[in-house]
């Protein structure tokens, strides 16, 4: 018998078989191919140390996620401070940034360029405004809101640390997505004032790590008679008359199964979803879904014998002297993912698929890693005990000029299969957190209840998931 299937058992996956659920549908199938549930938003276990793939912390604003994540690790849930640093120009420095101690760090001189550098920018952006010319580029974006000097310091070499492209070259929905403060005025007005609007000061974790959520939401699906299959690689959809009929699924065995499918729902990146469907899609849209571009992210975890080592969730470095973006400590999301007396950090290295730093071996990373902890005084009065590097595939999309044009084509070509729905961080390509993930999940879900057919007007929802935004 047709059933509802899904794709992927991260959060987006799983909360759209929950909601199914919830509408009545009595048996959903969720394939995942990894071991585990959770995908980006998973909890990893080694030498004693629950570690999650990047600092991941909960704070949401949507009433839904935040009723299921509290019915899902309500009383696991702690409350942390969050305190975070940025090393920039070889000084530590609070993060958001607070002017007196900027100036006295950076020393005047560099303060006041990036003062009158604003202004120019500022007037700029007036300018363009007025003439109702939005920004071409994250970098005109930031030189707009910033002014060069800022751009130059902290906000450029940053952009192409993480996302490895130019600012120039950066569609302005990075910033929009990514930068929640209004610009260097309102940045310095909350310095002053200590009325800090774009950063959380204070954030939720589940004490046993992030993937608890996941890991409890695929009992809940099984409990209420639905599956999740661990170690089921989605290898085939066939689709025929405007429908999927059936995905075939790969066993740990390496035997292939196919399953009837009702509705389809899902959450694999869509470059990997067009390479399944048979028959297959035309080449230019194909070429589409591939030039949607990923970083991956090298995770080097090291295992240290002081507690905690630093004051810092988690550290910013912009600069060049150091392999790592952003380096997080256990300890301060909850002293238990941690072995007593000891302590994890983890440093996160993003490479495109080309980058020198994919063919680096783990041995060099690891050692890399550490000459940088010794760099920044990180290191300093511990030893290390142990290292192991992760690596997350597409860890995170590139808004690169022109990706929007490219993402219509494959969606506009996808709204051709009615019972598909895809959605979630990679479905709809979109660079989210995983209470938006949960949202994208339950809207799929009932929007594929009410229209089981007609996925056309799914897509052209999208809109609304552009105004979710990344807090720092
Ligand atoms: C470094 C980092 C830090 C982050 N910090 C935060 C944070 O602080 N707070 C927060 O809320 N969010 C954070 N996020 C974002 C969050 O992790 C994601 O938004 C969310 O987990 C995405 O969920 P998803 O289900 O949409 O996608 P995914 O988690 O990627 O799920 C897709 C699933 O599909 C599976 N899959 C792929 N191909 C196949 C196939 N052929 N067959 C079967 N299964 C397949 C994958 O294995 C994966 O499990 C962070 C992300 C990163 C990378």
């Amino acid at each position: 018998m047709a059933r509802s299937v899904i794709l992927g058992a991260g959060v987006a996956g799983l909360a759209a078989a929950h909601y199914l659920q919830r509408l009545g549908d009595s048996g959903p199938l969720v394939a995942e191919e990894k071991p585990y549930p959770g995908g980006l938003a998973a909890t990893m276990e080694w030498r004693g140390c629950r570690m999650d793939l990047g600092p991941h912390r909960v704070h949401t604003i949507y009433p839904h996620a935040k009723e299921l994540i509290q019915s899902l690790v309500g009383d696991d849930l702690v409350v942390c401070r969050r305190t975070s640093q940025i090393f920039l120009n070889g000084k530590w420095m609070d993060y958001p940034p607070r002017v007196g101690e900027m100036l006295a760090k950076l020393g005047p001189l560099t303060g006041l360029s990036i003062l009158a550098s604003a202004i120019p920018g500022k007037l700029k952006g007036l300018g363009a405004r007025i003439a109702k010319r939005p920004p071409r580029s994250y970098g005109e974006y930031l030189e707009r809101r910033f002014g060069h000097k800022l751009r130059e310091l902290v906000f450029d070499p940053f952009a192409f640390k993480v996302y490895r492209e130019d600012a120039e070259d950066l569609d302005e929905m990075v910033a929009r997505v990514r930068l929640a403060s209004q610009g260097l005025f309102s940045v310095l007005w909350e310095a002053l004032t200590g009325r800090n609007k774009s950063a959380v000061k204070t954030f939720l974790y589940p004490g046993k790590g992030m993937g608890l959520i996941s890991a409890r939401l695929a009992e809940r699906i099984r409990a209420s008679g639905g599956e999740v299959l661990l170690q089921h690689r989605a290898a085939r959809v066939r689709h025929t008359g405007g429908l999927v009929r059936s995905v075939e699924l790969e066993t740990p065995k390496g035997d292939r199964v196919s399953v009837e499918a009702s509705r389809l729902i899902t959450t694999i990146p869509l470059t990997v979803l067009l390479d399944l469907l048979e028959p297959k899609p035309p080449a230019p849209i194909k070429a589409a879904a591939d030039n949607l571009t990923y970083a991956d992210s090298f995770l080097v975890y090291t295992l240290v014998n002081k507690q905690p080592l630093t004051p810092n969730c988690w550290m910013y470095f912009p600069g060049q002297e150091v392999i790592f973006t952003r380096v997080f400590e256990l300890y301060h999301f909850c002293p238990a993912l941690v072995p007593e007396g000891m302590s994890c950090l983890c440093a996160e290295i993003p490479a495109r698929p080309a980058d020198p730093v994919q063919f680096v071996s783990e041995e060099e990373l690891r050692e890399r890693v550490w000459e940088g902890f010794k760099h920044t005084g990180m290191a300093r009065g511990a030893e290390r005990v142990d290292q192991v590097v992760l690596k997350v595939p597409r860890a995170y999309p590139i808004y690169r000029v022109g990706y929007r044009q490219e993402l219509k084509q494959v969606l506009d070509y996808l709204s051709g299969l009615g019972n598909l729905i895809s959605t979630g961080r990679h479905g709809l390509f979109h660079y989210n957190n995983s209470d938006h993930s949960l949202e994208m999940g339950r809207l799929a879900a009932e929007y594929s209840f009410q229209s089981p057919e007609e996925s056309e007007r799914w897509y052209a929802r999208r809109d609304e998931f552009d105004a979710y935004r990344i807090v720092d």
